[in-house]
């Protein structure tokens, strides 16, 4: 159906966000495609570096569950998102293809490293980087005719961490800036990969270009984690929101960069065992 209809049909799965289009006549397809029913999306699963989550696994469920746990970006972020009751119909595979430059997961995808397999109407496969799926404002590299199948977050693991802060008008609310930091040490404690990812700020998640020297100068202290995050916010030119003017969206990037890179930090110390296992850096 979505390949005969060449894009006039659409693929319901939460409808969390289809059907408020729908109703406001900003989607118009002639056919809607409900694939709930369909078995084998539901999967939720850890491999070795990735946690797998199928695209028709609510938001709750991988809230709630253990495999969650694996990165902590994701534990931050899936509260954020919308409401229990959102939650409860929302689905992991629904929000990445919604492709919303405010939503969490996507932001945390980036940020953290992973992939999306899409399956089209002849069963062909591919994955696609999550570097490449967001394309611009809701729209992904999708094809009109593919499916998004399943997700697969990078996890934490020794001397990696994680971690998603965003501010937003309300609890709930689409965030006016939010990000996603990840950090990894080596084994004697030093610290060997830094990203910082962004979103709500332009037409799509996107992870943030860091200076050549930005791993000379950074520390792990709350003064580096200031200057890596202004530095950063100085580069972007954000589109501001209905709440959130440019400048503001800016300011807010500044700090909760800073915040997200403590906080990753602090937990991929502790991963190591060598963490002073204190309070973590709380926003
Ligand atoms: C009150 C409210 C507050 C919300 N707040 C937030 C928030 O703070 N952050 C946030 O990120 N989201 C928020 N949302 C959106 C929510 O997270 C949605 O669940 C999500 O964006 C879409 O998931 P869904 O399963 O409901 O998809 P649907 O609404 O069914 O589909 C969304 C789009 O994705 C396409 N699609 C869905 N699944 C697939 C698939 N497997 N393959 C290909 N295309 C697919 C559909 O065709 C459609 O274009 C909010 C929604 C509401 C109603």
């Amino acid at each position: 159906m979505l390949e005969s209809m060449r894009g006039e049909a659409r693929v319901l799965a939460g409808g969390q966000s289809l059907v408020p289009m729908l109703n406001l006549r900003l989607a118009v397809p002639a056919v809607v495609v409900d694939i709930n029913w369909l078995h084998g999306l539901e999967r939720l699963d850890c491999e070795e570096s990735f946690i797998s989550v199928g695209a028709l696994v609510r938001q709750r469920r991988l809230e709630r569950s253990a495999q969650a746990r694996q990165c902590g970006a994701l534990c931050d972020c899936l509260p954020l998102i919308g409401h229990v009751g959102t939650r409860n119909r929302g689905t992991v595979g629904g929000s990445l293809a919604h492709a919303d430059p405010a939503g969490e997961l996507g932001l945390v995808l980036v940020g953290v490293g992973g992939e999306v397999l899409a399956c089209d109407a002849r069963g062909e496969r591919r994955t696609i980087d999550s570097g490449s799926f967001f394309e611009g404002f809701l729209s992904s590299a999708l094809g009109p005719a593919e499916v998004l199948t399943e997700a697969r977050f990078h996890r934490d693991g020794p001397g990696r961490a994680s971690a998603f802060i965003e501010a937003a008008p309300r609890h709930g609310d689409f965030a006016s800036a939010s990000v996603c930091a990840c950090v990894e040490l080596d084994s004697s404690g030093a610290t060997s990969s830094i990203r910082l990812a962004l979103g709500a700020v332009t037409d799509r998640p996107f992870l943030a270009g860091l200076p050549d020297d930005a791993l000379a100068g950074w520390r792990g202290d709350k003064e580096s984690a200031d200057e890596l995050a202004s530095l950063v916010a100085s580069s972007i030119e954000p589109l501001g929101t209905l709440h959130a003017p440019p400048q503001y969206q800016r300011h807010l990037i500044g700090v909760l960069g800073a915040q997200a890179l403590l906080k990753a930090f602090q937990r991929a110390k502790q991963s190591l065992g060598n963490g002073d296992h204190g309070e973590e850096a709380h926003p």
